[in-house]
């Protein structure tokens, strides 16, 4: 399951995604319905489940998308979705200078609009210089509701009665409001020329799919348009990364769930980990990835893998690591000399540091 070898030394990555929100928003559904039409739509093994993160790959973009995406149109191999939804893990998880997701999808219940949540999650995206998306969510509950499961939103937009649509109307322009309140310039997605100046907002359902197809096809055209360049990474190089989570594994001993966002790490490479005190330094011990679910019996939840590449997730093995952190760096080695990546990681960790302290 490994996902090198084949691609040039230069390579556009995966774009990483992030999804915040008020409590109840949705967050979590959303992610667990584009998890779900991806694996319906897939080949099996088409959509790769990773540690901590969900690949789902441009083919599989596209089936969900129907005639909205031409993959022709893009070079960006797909999106990767972080699975723990929320602005705290949105916050925690940097890499060097910025956020660690490239781009955001911030969900706002129709019915619900604007909540403090919503507003903390504004903030820090406005902050960290992310773009995003508004998600209006959960459009299957405005009364009168006539649900085409996962169809893109214009096809089931038209297939509601008149009153259906100036509720729903007018429940996104409430939302538009609450963006323009914010001083962020906002509309309905398909109106949007420039994303990089206005937000788009796409009505979904998490529910039934319906403007799903739409939202991807969005965060594609957005990533395509205006990330590639920052997309753009020496594949072949040493691999950097955030630790998402320190996690004790029956008979790994501490592992970190890392997400690599450049290079690659292979498994016998030294790494240095931000820790509590000082920085770690470690030599892996095992790169692990999740078995496909058919393949797990008696045999144990992960797979050793000899490398993997940036965009991914990946568990990390390796002595020494009882003090890494969330949020903290990970730097491959490889043939530079120890004491620069020391620094490195060093000075990482101080950026974060400072940023906690003005976040208070
Ligand atoms: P989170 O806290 O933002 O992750 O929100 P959840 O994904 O846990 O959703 C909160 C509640 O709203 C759950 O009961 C979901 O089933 C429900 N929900 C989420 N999305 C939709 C939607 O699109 N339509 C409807 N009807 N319910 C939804």
């Amino acid at each position: 399951m490994s996902n090198t070898d084949t691609r040039d030394p230069t390579s556009l990555r995966t774009p990483i995604v992030a999804v915040l929100g008020h409590v109840d928003h949705g967050k979590t559904s959303l992610l667990d319905k584009i998890r779900g039409s991806a694996v319906i739509e897939g080949e099996a093994g088409a959509i790769t489940q990773h540690i901590g993160a969900t690949a789902v790959p441009l083919d599989i973009i596209s089936s969900i998308a129907g005639d909205l995406v031409d993959p022709d149109d893009f070079d960006l191999p797909g999106l990767l979705f972080i699975d723990t939804p929320g602005h705290h893990s949105f916050t925690t998880l940097r890499s060097r200078g910025g956020a660690l997701a490239d781009i955001a999808i911030l969900v706002v219940d129709v019915n619900d609009g604007f909540q403090p949540q919503t507003l903390e999650a504004l903030e820090i995206l406005k902050r960290s210089q992310t773009p995003f998306i508004v998600a209006a969510n959960k459009i299957d509950t405005v009364p009168g509701w006539n649900a085409t499961e996962d169809a893109p939103i214009t096809e089931t937009y038209e297939s509601q009665s008149d009153r259906v649509r100036s509720r729903l109307d007018e429940s996104l322009y409430e939302i538009i409001g609450n963006l323009s309140d914010e001083d962020l310039s906002a509309d309905l997605y398909w109106r949007v020329q420039n994303f990089q100046r206005n937000v788009g907002v796409v009505p979904v359902s998490a529910m039934t799919g319906e403007g799903v197809p739409d939202l991807l096809t969005v965060m594609m055209g957005l990533s395509q348009r205006y990330m590639k360049e920052e997309m753009e990474i020496d594949v072949a190089g040493p691999g950097v990364g955030t630790v998402l989570e320190v996690k004790e594994e029956k008979g790994f001993g501490t592992t970190i769930d890392t997400v690599l966002y450049d290079g690659t790490i292979q498994d016998d490479d030294t790494l240095v980990v931000g820790g509590q005190n000082d920085p770690i330094v470690t030599d892996v011990r095992a790169l692990l990835q999740p078995r496909p679910l058919a393949e797990i019996r008696t045999e144990s939840r992960f797979e050793k893998v000899e490398s993997v590449s940036a965009a991914t997730g990946i568990k990390v093995a390796a002595p020494d690591l009882a003090d890494a952190m969330a949020g903290a760096p990970v730097r491959v080695v490889r043939d530079r000399p120890l004491e620069e990546v020391v620094d490195e990681v060093e000075a990482e960790l101080a950026d974060i540091a400072v940023d906690t302290d003005e976040q208070g």
